[in-house]
């Protein structure tokens, strides 16, 4: 058995592990998941220090899921799939959910609903209908494998989505949303990564959530795929009491950066139901956006997005750094000063001749 599926069957999935491993009595936790499945890899949870911290906020159920009354698809995900398997929000992508299992179930998941409890469908070929309306939609140029988690797929299946979508001439580029290389580093070994380099223009989202969570593992399962040539992003959600705090935001994307890890999004937490206990003020957000803008590198500073209930898509937000004044700019420095600016210089009509 590989390393990485050996490590994935010695993960924790019952309270009494908790118990055990903690001196502490998580028999409550039991109904929590049953409800919502927990997993979390011996490595993984070696980083947590002590209950309640944030490594703990992320992996261990917490009653808490069982009291939030939002809705379990606030982004209308399953009205905005035209075949099972597909998310069509945007003219010209689609998210395609490959795999229904991850390494560790995040408490926080936006997929709560789904992920860990999809019932695996038996038919004789399950990209089927999936890859018939890709193939059929010329519009779409950009297709993003996620779940669950698309490396939890082996490498054999992996490879035939990868060729298969290949083969659309259409489809510009793929990119593979996936934790493991928090949660699971054992998973990026040598043999994906010469399978995966064959497949360019292929980039890698990965998600990163705390500085602690930046091993040494980490770091090699990074730089393995980046020396494949895979452009590697990272996709961060805002969460209470594990990431909320400028300091710590600061910190984690700079050693993103150190680890060839850019940056691309902070999520504000969406309205999903079991999740209520991580939500953080839109305010925290724009603090921090604040506090990365010019303080530190431009390539540390994502987009700050929320994703719009009801599934209208990301937005930007913005901490206010510009309004006007009759013909002037007013614009806001990263110190604070506000300083003036006026549009010189148009461009003078070219006359022909
Ligand atoms: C986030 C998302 C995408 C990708 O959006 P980008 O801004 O291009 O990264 C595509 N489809 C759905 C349904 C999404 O939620
Ligand atoms: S890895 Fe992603 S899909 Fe899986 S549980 Fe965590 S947030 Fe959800």
């Amino acid at each position: 058995m590989e390393t990485w599926r050996r490590l994935l069957a010695d993960a924790v999935t019952t309270a009494d592990e908790i118990t055990e491993r903690f001196g502490i009595d998580a028999g409550q936790l039991a109904p929590v998941i049953r409800r919502y499945p927990m997993r979390i890899t011996p490595g993984y949870l070696r980083l947590v220090e002590a209950p309640g911290d944030p490594i703990w906020r992320q992996c261990i159920p917490d009653p808490a899921e069982l009291c939030d009354d939002q809705q379990s698809d606030p982004l209308h995900e399953e009205r905005l799939s035209p075949v099972p398997g597909l998310i069509h929000r945007y003219p010209d992508r689609v998210v395609w959910v490959v795999s229904g299992e991850c390494a560790v179930y995040c408490r926080f998941c936006m997929r709560k609903r789904q992920v860990g409890c999809m019932t695996s469908r038996h038919c004789e070929d399950p990209f089927g209908e999936p890859l018939r309306y890709i193939a059929e939609t010329p519009a779409i140029r950009d297709v993003i494998l996620s779940g669950g988690d698309p490396l939890l797929l082996d490498d054999e299946r992996l490879e035939e989505i990868l060729a298969r979508l290949a083969a659309i001439p259409h489809v510009e580029m793929v990119r593979i949303g996936t934790r493991t290389p928090v949660t699971l580093p054992e998973r990026i070994t040598a043999r994906l990564c010469r399978m995966l380099k064959r497949y360019h223009p292929l980039y890698v989202n990965t998600h990163f959530n705390h500085p602690r969570e930046i091993t040494a593992e980490a770091a090699k399962a990074c730089a393995r795929l980046a020396d494949a040539g895979i452009p590697l992003g990272n996709q961060s959600v805002l969460l209470a009491d594990v990431n909320d705090d400028p300091a710590v935001m600061t910190r984690l994307m700079q050693l993103l950066l150190s680890i060839r890890v850019r940056p691309y999004y902070i999520h504000q937490m969406d309205l999903v139901r079991g999740t209520g206990h991580f939500r953080t003020p839109v305010a925290t957000g724009l603090e921090i956006l604040t506090a990365l803008r010019g303080n530190t590198s431009g390539m540390a500073t994502p987009h700050y997005v929320i994703d719009a209930p009801g599934g209208k898509g990301k937005i930007p937000l913005l901490p206010d750094c510009i309004s006007r004044r009759g013909d002037l700019w007013l614009l806001r420095t990263y110190t604070g000063e506000t300083i003036e600016y006026r549009d010189v210089g148009q461009p003078a009509t070219v006359l022909p001749g």
